[in-house]
């Protein structure tokens, strides 16, 4: 074999390489530009209405997952809904709304806040997973909250945290009821509008609906806002 022959022979062992290499990341490219909806957001909106209800009744019946539920969801997810909610332990939302395993796709921090890491969850919840409803989920009590009413400044990380719900504790003076109540109202209404703005979603924006509510700790019940 000629120096010329092998070489003729290694680029067209890489040309074969780079097609098949560019064959799967077109694929992949394919399925990631027709994202299904799971859902569409009205009815997924039902769904949590319909789940929480069961909740706040003490009629779940999700329960613990089964490891059916388990087997179902190993290879693939497809979360029906986009829930941002507070890091508080009483509030996780696949309990609230009495869903499995698969069924939420979940941001928590705490103040129920969003940060370029949370946007780019939500982003990819939606772009990649198919859900269409986004739910801001603030709820009575809320610790991080009543800090940033107290203060805006905080030691540590947590100023970060105190320092972004102050627009909301701006936003809520003046208004009806209780102060911690009416800030934790604003802050999930103001960071619904923050997503809005601020989260690319592209064409599949015109299907998303973008909803905030407040959980109640006592009650177990959901108050919805309109969006
Ligand atoms: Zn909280």
């Amino acid at each position: 074999m000629t120096k010329s022959e092998r070489t003729m022979k290694t680029t067209s062992k890489l040309t074969s390489v780079a097609i098949v290499v560019c064959l799967s990341v077109g694929a992949s490219l394919l399925i990631a530009k027709e994202p299904a909806a799971s859902v569409d957001a009205d009815a997924a909106l039902a769904k949590l209405k319909e789940g929480n209800l069961r909740f706040s009744t003490s009629e779940v019946f999700q329960g613990k997952p089964t490891a059916a539920r388990r087997a179902e969801t190993a290879q693939t997810q497809h979360p029906f809904a986009i829930i941002v909610g507070c890091a508080d332990s009483r509030t996780s939302p696949e309990l609230v709304f009495d869903q499995n395993l698969g069924d939420l796709f979940v941001v928590r921090t705490a103040g129920n806040l969003v940060d370029d890491h949370a946007l780019g969850t939500i982003e990819y919840g939606v772009a990649h997973l198919g859900a269409r409803l986004i739910v801001v989920l603030g709820h009575t009590g809320c610790g991080a909250v009543k800090a940033a009413l107290e203060s805006d400044h905080a030691p540590g990380h947590v100023d970060s945290l105190v320092r972004d719900i102050q627009p909301a504790v701006k936003a809520a003076k003046g208004k009806p009821g209780d102060a911690l109540t009416a800030a934790i109202t604003e802050n999930a209404r103001l960071v619904a509008a923050q997503i809005k703005a601020k989260a690319a979603l592209g064409d599949l924006a015109k299907e998303v609906r973008i909803v905030f509510a407040v959980y109640n700790l006592d009650t177990g019940k959901i108050e919805w806002a309109a969006d």
